[in-house]
Formats: C-alpha cells, sequence, structure tokens
C-alpha cells in the first residue's frame, strides 16, 4: 500500500527514522517503479512498510498526480486492458487506506514492472490526453507557481460534470388532437399538463421533455399516466437532443464612435502578432463591451476562437445574453449550468464548433485548440481569484495562457487594478482609453453626504435625510434605484462622534479596524495592532463603533418606503445563479424599484431606468482589514457610481460615508481614476506593498490553539531558514485578521519579495516535505487578493 494521507505519512515517517526520511526528500529522489519518468520536479514517492495484497502485475506502471491535497505522487499499475498510457490521460484510481475512487492524471510511465505490488487504475476516462501540451504546461505553471498540488492543479481545469454518465435519452410528451376534444371532467393538474403542451404546440416547441412538462405545471407521474391511458397525450423516447446555437442578429445597432473605433483598430492589429497585453481602460458606459463584440468578430472571421472571462457567474450570463444576440456559436461555461449543458459546452469548445466561450474564472483553462484572443472584464475584481486550492487567480492565469499560446490578451475595466497599471507603466502592458461614455452622456453627478452629522441626532439613521429624500423623489418618478451597501462582517472602526477622533496608526496614519476575534485593533498596512481605548483620548467622549449590516438597512427601507418593492441582493439571500437572474430580470421588467446589495449590484450592471444610485456606506470597505481597502472603496464607490444614468435618465449618486475627506472617497466621487492612482501608488511603494512587492500568505492553522501557533511559529522559522532574508521579507507568524474560522485556529505568516516566483522557486519542492513536518494544516496564498 501506497502512503496516501498526512497523517498516515506522519506515521510512516516516524516508523522509518527521521534521518533517513529526510535524505530522501533532500535528495527529491524518486523511489517509485521503473525510471522513465516525465521529470517532474514535486515527485517523491514513499513506500510503506506493510503492504496489502495486490493482484498480479502485469503491465506497466504510471506515475499519477491525485486530486487530493497531498504533494506527492502515486505509482498505479495499468491494466494491459486499458491501451498504451500517456502523459496527461485523466484517470479514477483507488487512493487512500478507504481506497476512495479519485480523480487523477497521469504524469509519467515506467518501463514494465514484475515485482511491485500496486494498486491498479480503476477507470480510464476520455479518449485521449485530457490536455493539449498547451494547457498541460498552464497546469504545471498554476501548479508551480500558486504553490498547489498538481492533482489538483490539473482537476480544477476540468469541469467536474464531465465524470457523470449522462443519460443518452429522454421522454418527450406530445398532445393528442385538439383542444375540442378535451372532456370536461378533467382535474386541475391533468388541465394543466394539457394547458402546458397546448402552449408549447402554439410556440412551436412541441414536444416537452417529461422532466420539464412535470416541474411546470406541477403534476404527477400519476397524473400523466392518467392522461395517456385516455389517449389525451402521447410518450415518445428518443435521445436527447443536446442544445443548439441560437440564432444571432448579424447587423450591428450602432456606429463605433471615434474613440472605439480607434481603440479597436489599435488592438485588432496585435491579434496574431504573438503574445501582448492591453489594458482598456474604460470608464463605466463607454462602450467597452461593444469593442470586445467587434474584435472577436475579426477573430470568429479568421476561423479562430476567443475567451471572454467576466468576474461572477451573474456577470458572466450577463456577457453571454448580449453576445449570443451578436457572434455565432457562443458557449458559456459556469457552475450554474446542468451537468450535461455543461459537458455539452465543453465538447462544443474542444471540438472546434463554438467560436467564443464566456464564464467566469474557471472558463480560462477553456479547451480551445483554435484560441486566438483572451478577454478579462473587469479585470480589478477580487473575485476573479479564487479561495480554494489552487488559489489562482482567474486574469493572471489568463496572462500566462496567452503567453504560452502566443496570443493577445485584453483586460478591461473602468478602474484598472493597481498591479495592472503597474505593469502598463512598466511597459509590459499596452494601456488604451475609452475616456467618455458613449453618445455623448455624462457621467453621473456624485454628491457626498457627511453620515457624521446624521449620527449626532441621537438615534443612528443609516439612510440619511438627502438620501431618504431623493430615493423619495426617484420613486415619485417612477424611476429606479440602487442601493450599495458593502458590509463585510466582522471588522468596524472606531471613532469619537463629538470631536472627530479616530482611532489610527501612528506608523501608517491609517485607520485601524477592530477584530472582534482578538478584541484588538489593528492596521492593515503594518500589521501593527493596538487596544482599544475606554474613551476617547481627545475629548474623553464616548467612543462609538461603526458598523452595520444591510440586513439593518432593508428594516430601515421597510420602515421609510412601506409601499416601495424592495428586494435585497447579498450572499445570504441569493444562493443559486437563478435566483439572482430572477430578481435581474423583476428590476429590469421595472416589478421592482429598488435593489439594496452588497458589492454584487456594483458591477457591470446595465439597467436604463436607474437614475439613482446610492451608498449607504462608503465606510464598510475602507474598514477592511487589508491595504487594498482604499482601492477597493476607490473601485466600488466608482463602479456603483457608474450604474446610474447609463440611458437618457440623467444619474444621481449619493455617497454617505463618515470620512468625506478620505483620498478614495473624494477621488471617486469625481471619477477620478488618474487622481487617486498617483495618491495611492507611492503610498503602496513606500510600504513595500503590491504592486511593487510580490506577496505569499502562508496560513496555518488548527483546532487547538496551541497547535496552530507552535505549527506557525515552526514553518516560519523553516521558512527563514530557506529564504534568503535579502530577497525575501518575513512577517510574522501572528494571529490572521479573522484569527478563527469554522472552529480553526489561524496564523499568517507574510512572505514580501521584490521579484516575481521567487518564493515559489525556492519552495515548490520542498512543499511536501514542509507541511508535513507542520503541526497543523498549511494554507498557502500567492498574491493574496484578501489578508482575512
Ligand atoms: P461598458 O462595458 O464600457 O460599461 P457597454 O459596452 O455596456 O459599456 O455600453 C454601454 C451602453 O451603450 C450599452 O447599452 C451599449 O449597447 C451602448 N453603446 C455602446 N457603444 C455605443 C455606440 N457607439 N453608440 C451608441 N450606443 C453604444
Ligand atoms: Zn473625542
Ligand atoms: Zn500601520
Amino acid at each position: 500500500m501506497w502512503v496516501v494521507d498526512p497523517d498516515s505519512q506522519k506515521r510512516l515517517y516516524r516508523s522509518l527514522g527521521n534521518s533517513n526520511t529526510a535524505a530522501f526528500a533532500k535528495s527529491g529522489m524518486h523511489l517509485g517503479v521503473g525510471c522513465c519518468y516525465y521529470p517532474l520536479e514535486m515527485k517523491q514517492l514513499f513506500q510503506d512498510t506493510d503492504r496489502r495484497e495486490a493482484p498480479s502485475q502485469e503491465g506497466r506502471a504510471v506515475a499519477v498526480a491525485v486530486n487530493a491535497n497531498v504533494w506527492s505522487q502515486y505509482d498505479y499499475l495499468w491494466p494491459e486492458p486499458f491501451g498504451v498510457p500517456a502523459v496527461g490521460r485523466r484517470v479514477r484510481v483507488p487512493f487512500g487506506k478507504s481506497d476512495k475512487p479519485t480523480i487523477g492524471f497521469v504524469t509519467g510511465v515506467s518501463k514494465p514492472t514484475g515485482t511491485r505490488k500496486l494498486k491498479a487504475v480503476a477507470e480510464v476516462l476520455g479518449d485521449g490526453p485530457a490536455f493539449d501540451a498547451k494547457l498541460w504546461q498552464l497546469g504545471n505553471w498554476v501548479s508551480k507557481y500558486y504553490l498547489a498540488p498538481l492533482g489538483m492543479s490539473l482537476a480544477a481545469m476540468i469541469p467536474s460534470a464531465l465524470d457523470k454518465t449522462h443519460p443518452r435519452t429522454e421522454t418527450v410528451v406530445y398532445l393528442v388532437g385538439e383542444r375540442h376534444d378535451w372532456p370536461g371532467n378533467l382535474g386541475g393538474r391533468q388541465k394543466r399538463v394539457l394547458d402546458e403542451l397546448y402552449e408549447a404546440r402554439r410556440q412551436e416547441v412541441e414536444p416537452l421533455a417529461l422532466g420539464e412538462l412535470l416541474r411546470h405545471s406541477g403534476a404527477s407521474r400519476d397524473t400523466v399516466k392518467r392522461l395517456t391511458n385516455r389517449e389525451l397525450i402521447r410518450l415518445e423516447t428518443r435521445p436527447i437532443k443536446l442544445p443548439e446555437f441560437p440564432a444571432h442578429q448579424q447587423d450591428d445597432p450602432f456606429e463605433l464612435n471615434e474613440d472605439q473605433l480607434s481603440v479597436l483598430s489599435e488592438i485588432e492589429q496585435t491579434l496574431g502578432g504573438g503574445f501582448s497585453c492591453t489594458l482598456l481602460h474604460g470608464v463605466t458606459g463607454s462602450g467597452k463591451t461593444e469593442v470586445y463584440i467587434r474584435l472577436i468578430r475579426k477573430v470568429i472571421q479568421a476561423g479562430l476562437q476567443a475567451i471572454v472571462l467576466a468576474p461572477e457567474i451573474a456577470l458572466a450570463t450577463q456577457t453571454y445574453q448580449r453576445l449570443l444576440g451578436r457572434l455565432p456559436r457562443v458557449a458559456v461555461l459556469h457552475s450554474g449550468l446542468t451537468d450535461s449543458q455543461r459537458a455539452f459546452h465543453y465538447q462544443q469548445i474542444r471540438d472546434g464548433q463554438a467560436s467564443v466561450v464566456v464564464g467566469p474564472r474557471s472558463a480560462v483553462f477553456a479547451p480551445a485548440r483554435k484560441l486566438a484572443l483572451v478577454i478579462v472584464d473587469e479585470e480589478h475584481e477580487p473575485s476573479y481569484k479564487q479561495d480554494t486550492t489552487p488559489r489562482y487567480h482567474g486574469r493572471d492565469v489568463a496572462v500566462k495562457r496567452a503567453s504560452i499560446e502566443a496570443i493577445p490578451v485584453l483586460l478591461g475595466s473602468a478602474t484598472p487594478s493597481l498591479e495592472s497599471l503597474r505593469n502598463a507603466q512598466l511597459g509590459r502592458y499596452r494601456m488604451l482609453r475609452l475616456p467618455k461614455r458613449v453618445r455623448g452622456l455624462p457621467m453621473p453627478s456624485l454628491h457626498i453626504v457627511k453620515l457624521r452629522q446624521e449620527l449626532r441626532r441621537g438615534r443612528i439613521e443609516l439612510i440619511g435625510k438627502t438620501l431618504t429624500n431623493r430615493i423619495a423623489a426617484a420613486l415619485d418618478r417612477g424611476e429606479q434605484v440602487i442601493l450599495l451597501m458593502n458590509r463585510r462582517g466582522y471588522a468596524s472602526y472606531v471613532f469619537c462622534p463629538k470631536c472627530d477622533w479616530r482611532l489610527s496608526c501612528d506608523e501608517c496614519s491609517r485607520l485601524l479596524v477592530f477584530h472582534q476575534a482578538t478584541q484588538l485593533a489593528m492596521c492593515h498596512y503594518c500589521q501593527r495592532t493596538a487596544p482599544v481605548p475606554d474613551r476617547c483620548p481627545a475629548c474623553d467622549g464616548k467612543l462609538v463603533f461603526f458598523g452595520y449590516g444591510i440586513q439593518r438597512i432593508d428594516s430601515e427601507l421597510a420602515r421609510k418606503f412601506p409601499s416601495a418593492r424592495v428586494a435585497r441582493m447579498d450572499s445570504d439571500t441569493m444562493t443559486s445563479p437563478k435566483q439572482f437572474r430572477q430578481v435581474l430580470e423583476a428590476f429590469r421588467e421595472g416589478r421592482l424599484e429598488v435593489l439594496l446589495g452588497t458589492q454584487m449590484v456594483a458591477k457591470g450592471l446595465d439597467f436604463p431606468r436607474v437614475s439613482l444610485v446610492g451608498v449607504v456606506s462608503a465606510d464598510t470597505s475602507l474598514a477592511i482589514p487589508d491595504f487594498r481597502a482604499s482601492e477597493r472603496t476607490f473601485q466600488l464607490v466608482v463602479q456603483v457610481a457608474g450604474r446610474a444614468g447609463r440611458a437618457d435618465l440623467p444619474g444621481e449618486v449619493i455617497v454617505q460615508t463618515i470620512y468625506p475627506d478620505e483620498p478614495a472617497i473624494r477621488f471617486a466621487s469625481g471619477h477620478d481614476y488618474s487622481g487617486f492612482s498617483a495618491h495611492e501608488i507611492p503610498l503602496r511603494q513606500q510600504a513595500g506593498l503590491p504592486p511593487f512587492t510580490r506577496m505569499v500568505r502562508v496560513i496555518v492553522r488548527h483546532r487547538q490553539l496551541d497547535r496552530a501557533e507552535k505549527g506557525a511559529s515552526e514553518f516560519s522559522a523553516s521558512l527563514r531558514e530557506l529564504l534568503p532574508a535579502e530577497s525575501v521579507r518575513i512577517v510574522g507568524p501572528q494571529p490572521a485578521a479573522v484569527m478563527k474560522i469554522r472552529g480553526q485556529f489561524r496564523f499568517q505568516t507574510l512572505l514580501i519579495s521584490s521579484r516575481t516566483g521567487v518564493v515559489q522557486d525556492l519552495l515548490f519542492g520542498r512543499m511536501a516535505d514542509l507541511c508535513r513536518k507542520c503541526a497543523g494544516q498549511v494554507v498557502v496564498d500567492v498574491d493574496p487578493i484578501g489578508l482575512l
């Protein structure tokens, strides 16, 4: 039996003696069978002493990277009937003590073996390697760059839906005869079934799939059976018809304006010219999507393919709908699809039938073999970062993929990330601009309202007088309102309402954020912590912790506007893409008047009847424990403001804040991206933070506080040994901003280096060893976008 999980590895280590194992690990020696393995640095196999009997050992052995949180790869027997083994084949193997069926990928093939007792590969999936050479290279890069096990990295590239078997046939239902044939004594459900079918006939979409019919009519199988027996309907079994690409409208609804034309022609020139990266900075409503559409059309005309990434499923869906109407053969890939839809789209892309694929970050791995262009819309969005292993950033993988494929990549945003801006300033990316809204529409006017004054009146009202009046006026005019309340839970900050004193960092002059878990206030820049004083040090007044959630706003709205139709949109209320779609649809059709949401409502939405946007508290995102708090606040305010006045109604934005002088808010109110970046970039440089440095965050966690703490300090000590102090600054370990999550205590160490990949180069080959020795569970986050 092979060693499979960290615990049994630890046991094994004890039985082998430590010096021995350390030597194995150091040499990186491969102790598996044979010798013709692919040269992968991470290969370290260890043999357990007590082996179970395995079946006869004919055939070859393969090394498999399993989709599990282990750094080793394992040898398996490749049974003769499976044919010739190849690197990149996707397999199912028995894994672990309980032989759990687990997906894995063949990373190497050995000569035939006769002596070893190995578990055998249980199943070979697909009819060839799961990746072409370029995607294989990309997967290996993800593993190495994000310090994630190879098996998990490769698995993340393929929708798990592909593993399920799909029924090949379905039952469909036809109506027999006409409406006047229906008897009078029909039950309610029977009638509904017939009505559904009648409607389907009228719309020329008869027959209906049985499952769909049952869902829509609420009828049971029994009802259907009764109707069949009465010969009012007829069932038929037929092969499943895969969805077809809908017809699209060819004509463009309008001409591009001059700015769009010049941007388009600049980017067009990069097509076919090898790798290049263009950053398109276009204000909200400047017609970026329109530029994407025309660019993709060029790609399609050349018989090639394009990938379009959007930061979230909801936005991907919106973009998909928009492209569908304008371009042929558009596919979509995301987890909100049914398994068979997903498998269908995946195959369409791989077989070259689809020309464009739209999706959230995972779509960056779409198996487009004739890929000519990758577009990353809203490139600044933190949701491009995956928060489970492999913790990759969709935008950065897109850039890497483009470089491997030698094609151009286009990053678009109204508020480019400082990372991308910096790359443009260094000449790595080319920067193009769309500085104005289309059709000469003005940017919405932005008013800052001091929340402090409204707090003084004793009762704390979060929707202040100005905002309340403006909402009332907009509702009176029959227009729509978007309200943003981006409270991200746990953190709030401390201030004195009487004299405006605030708790801030002496070193960084940044607001300190109070953390429930530690009961301390913390600086997001230097990570220093401080206790919160009992009373205001300046005037001895009572201190206030500011931080309120969206639900409170919801009830305040209900109190103030009892007849308004309001929908709340946050991760508590929106648990599926479908709900999201339904709310947006209701809003678009005017069945809702106010959309109250977290950052979900800030992005990309294009509703012509929205004339008012209210930011209930711009300060909630300033209070996130992260050095990017200011940048996030700026982006959020500018983006949500961009939802107002997108058509013919003039837009107005009310931003409530306690700190109207905060640069992020001041610059956002003037839609002043260059002002903001010119202010923020030197601060980052002085503090030695990204985009001037690269960060790797290591969290060690454990249910027991002492083990987490001990694990973290030992881990950091090993890191200090491995990483040269002159190229990597090591901060920590210290308790993470949210110290306890789901019962686990967390300690973080930050590795900060001035060059890309330094830490990875030094750590990649050591991860197996480091993780094995650690008392807690190790989570590595390369280029973290949040430090919670
Ligand atoms: P962005 O992606 O920059 O926010 P969009 O591409 O969504 O902007 O464009 C905003 C709106 O303006 C959309 O409804 C779009 O159809 C419309 N639009 C885009 N380009 C033009 C144009 N050249 N003339 C008229 N309307 C346009
Ligand atoms: Zn005070
Ligand atoms: Zn500080």
